[in-house]
């Protein structure tokens, strides 16, 4: 029987990064870094693990992928559930994040701005790549290494933002593999795998309507458990957290700031004439679903947070924002959200639901290792 590790390295192969490989060995200067997040994704899986229907159970390993991009796959071979997890993954969103709080006019009520200066690194704006990222750097006679920001607290917020970055990631893979998503794709399709993002592959509206529903679905899972989760987090706040993680706004802020970081790494957009088009749904509405459902799911546990949801969230947004202007990004366009609200993409939502829910939540069924619904269908 084959082991997990050669598993993934022959799955790695077939994923279509490039022919990027298992990012290994890790260099000693990120070990400590990637096993932290390991750790992360095991924590993860423990606490799904927990929730498995009684006969139901499967084996899950989380690696690395030796490429820059922000990506990740969920894949099932073997008996074994794979989690893919790009090095982008770790590294984009820790650098974003900390060019950020490296800026002496981003969060300025976070720590002390006045031991931040301006950098080079702050013209860089969004790299969607980090090997892109770091080779500019050397082109440019700079050092590649990523910008930290000089006040422990900010560098503190930093990292936080990043590890929700991560973890929204690492629970939308996990959704795909414990719900059936990857085995009943296989089922019906022939799909194999399931890439975070992917370049467009031709479908039919019909095939497309499922691969967003099932993309939904990642997104609701993962945006209920990761915010819920770290509401309920009740061990105490180390004291050197406690002016960003002690009350439920400021997590609600963070997790809301990371979460709008990384949408903002895909680049938001929407395009209404073009919704059947793709198997993936568009970023700007992925992102408005996610905060919908982190509304939804404070209105049901936490009713006195959840009235001041939209304040905190238009905040985080706005200093997201901002942030990404300091950084030597653009401002979000009105173009590139205002199709939300368009009739056509109303109408796309509702029919993607209807879809979930008439067909593919009891086709699942047969397919989840967890109870279904976990997270109810809006
Ligand atoms: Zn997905």
């Amino acid at each position: 029987m084959r082991t997990p590790v050669e598993i993934f390295d022959d799955a790695c192969r077939t994923w279509g990064f490039n022919q990027a490989t298992r990012f290994f060995p890790i260099p000693d200067a990120l070990s400590g870094l990637f096993e932290g997040r390991r750790t992360l994704a095991q924590s993860q899986i423990a606490i799904l693990s927990g929730l498995f229907r009684a006969g139901h159970k499967i084996n899950i390993y989380v690696d690395f992928v030796d490429s820059g991009e922000l990506n990740a796959v969920a894949d099932v071979r073997e008996l074994w559930g794979l989690v893919g997890l790009l090095r982008g993954t770790v590294l984009l969103p820790l650098d974003m994040f900390s060019r950020m709080l490296a800026h002496p006019k981003v969060l300025p009520d976070i720590g002390d701005p006045s031991k931040e200066s301006m950098h080079a690194q702050h013209t860089e704006g969004l790299v969607p790549d980090f090997d892109q990222l770091t080779a500019s750097r050397r082109s440019a006679g700079q050092s590649p290494e990523p910008l930290s920001p000089v006040d422990p607290l900010r560098s503190r917020f930093a990292s936080l933002a990043a590890e929700i970055a991560y973890d929204f990631l690492v629970l939308h893979e996990l959704s795909h593999i414990m719900y059936g998503h990857c085995e009943y794709l296989q089922a019906k399709n022939g799909i194999p795998f399931i890439l975070e993002v992917a370049h467009r592959s031709p479908t039919d509206a019909q095939d497309n309507r499922l691969r967003q529903a099932i993309e939904f679905h990642a997104d609701k899972c993962s945006a209920h458990i990761g915010l819920s989760s770290m509401l309920s987090f009740s061990n105490e706040v180390p004291s050197a957290f406690a002016p960003i993680y002690s009350t439920p706004e400021q997590r609600l802020f963070l997790w809301c700031f990371a979460i709008s970081g990384v949408f903002r790494l895909w680049g938001l957009r929407i395009d209404p004439s073009e919704l059947d088009a793709e198997g993936y749904p568009p970023t700007a509405l992925r992102f408005d679903m996610a905060m919908r459902v982190a509304h939804g799911m404070l209105r049901d546990k936490h009713p006195k947070l959840a009235a001041g949801f939209k304040t905190i969230c238009h905040d985080a947004q706005d200093e997201l924002d901002s942030a990404v202007v300091q950084i030597g990004g653009n401002r979000l366009a009105r173009e590139d959200v205002i199709h939300l609200n368009d009739a056509r993409t109303d109408s796309h939502v509702r029919a993607v639901f209807r879809y979930a829910n008439r067909t593919l939540v009891p086709a699942l069924e047969k397919y989840s290792y967890l109870q279904f619904p976990k997270v109810e269908q809006q």
